[in-house]
């Protein structure tokens, strides 16, 4: 079997519709090409398989090829809220009023009432000035550096930033400077010795391969003394990170004292999808003006904008789910490391269970799902060499009956894998 067909059944991507043959000699080196780097990536064992699944995102749900109810800890569905009944029902009636989508980008004819309405609820919730939509965070961290920063100016970003920073960044023509990661002393050494007009310290609020936290207070205070701007991503913080939801700032009692927020509506917030900045009402004026991903992509559908003002609607009038994935995480951390497991990261509901090896990762995993328990392994090059580690993400609609049995499924596994005793 041609390396390209093989990989396309491996896939899953070799419909019953076959492709037609290619005669290009253009197409078929790039085929080969292609087909060549893919097979060293299945070689090397980093190739990532789709897993298929066949009902709404919940914390039971199933997969092709079987009938039987998985539990999933491995979604980014913090408050549980992806496929909540009332969220469902808004959505459906915004798209029987508003329509499908608006067919243009939001400064020609892609701006509703709803689209308005749902940047002031972000803005309220965050204690901003304005907001400004994106089709995902991806987008408004790729839109933001480049759209503010000039070469006079410079960039100091965690070495640990996830990649939509990177890249937003390595758009921008401002001096870029990486530092180690959470490391206040080399951030500090950095700003002391620049000359730059506007310096901006950018940072994830939770680095979410390890669960652990930005030192976000002394961020803040660093910036002060050195008159820098702050700009965090909230992406694995907002609406369930810090007493109410607020996020990192709020965890790290710094609330309002961040410049810029980014963060998304595909994780926590409804889980569908889009992203937002949300700051300085002259920032998120000059980024509507400037932005690229927000001036040349269109703008977000009604189904989905009508998932993030019911999400807010609910976050804003109660905590109750922010406090349910915190005593959920703290159940699941507590049981696990008095059970002998080593879990990384601080008070978060990513949970990265320590296991060192990477088969034993992947082994430990499949194990899991062998007892109804959907986990991820995680290994180089994801995570560093001898760092392998399954990821476990709480909810807060995990039941405590739902949260026990997995750590019951961790323990017998961990016995018979003689990771603890
Ligand atoms: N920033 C961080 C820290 C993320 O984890 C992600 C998603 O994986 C993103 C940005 C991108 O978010 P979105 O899915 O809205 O593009």
């Amino acid at each position: 079997m041609p390396v390209f067909s093989k990989i396309l059944s491996l896939t899953g991507c070799a419909g019953k519709q076959q492709l037609r043959p290619y005669s290009a000699a253009a197409q078929s080196q790039l085929r080969e090409l292609l087909g060549q780097q893919l097979s060293g990536i299945q070689e090397a064992g980093t190739f990532k398989a789709e897993r298929i699944i066949t009902s709404s995102q919940s914390t039971q749900i199933t997969v092709q090829g079987s009938d039987q109810k998985i539990l999933n800890f491995c979604a980014n569905n913090y408050l549980g809220l992806a496929n909540n009944p009332e969220i469902v029902q808004y959505s459906q009636q915004l798209l029987a009023k508003y329509g499908a989508g608006l067919s243009s980008v939001r400064f020609i004819c892609g701006t509703q009432d709803i689209h308005k309405q749902l940047e002031r609820k972000i803005a309220q919730f965050h204690g901003r000035e304005d907001t400004i939509l994106y089709a995902s965070c991806f987008d408004a961290n790729a839109g933001i550096f480049e759209a503010i920063l000039t070469p006079e100016d410079a960039v100091f970003s965690d070495e640990l930033n996830h990649a939509s920073i990177i890249d937003g960044i390595r758009l921008c023509r401002a001096k870029k400077q990486r530092y180690k990661h959470r490391n206040l002393a080399d951030l500090e050494q950095q700003l002391r010795s620049t000359d730059a007009r506007l310096k901006l310290i950018a940072t994830d609020g939770v680095f979410s391969m390890d669960g652990n936290i930005a030192p976000l207070a002394r961020i803040v205070e660093l910036a002060k003394k050195y008159d820098a701007l702050v700009f965090v991503d909230e992406c694995h913080a907002t609406g369930f990170f810090g007493a109410t939801g607020r996020g990192t700032e709020e965890y790290d009692n710094v609330m309002g004292e961040v410049d810029i927020i980014n963060s998304t509506l595909g994780k926590a917030l409804g889980g569908a999808s889009g992203g937002y900045t949300t700051g300085p009402a002259e920032l998120i004026s000059f980024l509507r003006q400037k932005s690229r991903p927000y001036l040349f992509s269109n703008t977000l559908p009604p189904a989905v904008v009508a998932v993030g003002l019911k999400v807010m609607d609910m976050l804003l009038s109660s905590s109750e789910l922010t406090q349910r994935v915190q005593s959920n995480t703290q159940r699941f951390r507590e049981a696990m490391t008095k059970a002998g497991f080593t879990i990384a990261g601080e008070n978060h509901p990513i949970c990265p269970v320590m296991l060192g090896d990477a088969r034993l990762a992947s082994t430990f995993a499949d194990e899991m799902l062998t007892r109804g328990i959907y986990v991820i392994g995680f290994s180089y090059p994801v995570v560093p060499q001898g760092k392998a580690r399954i990821r476990v993400q709480i909810s807060a609609a995990h039941t405590e009956a739902e949260i026990d049995r997995a750590i019951q499924a961790f323990i017998e596994v961990g016995r018979s894998l003689k990771v603890i005793k």
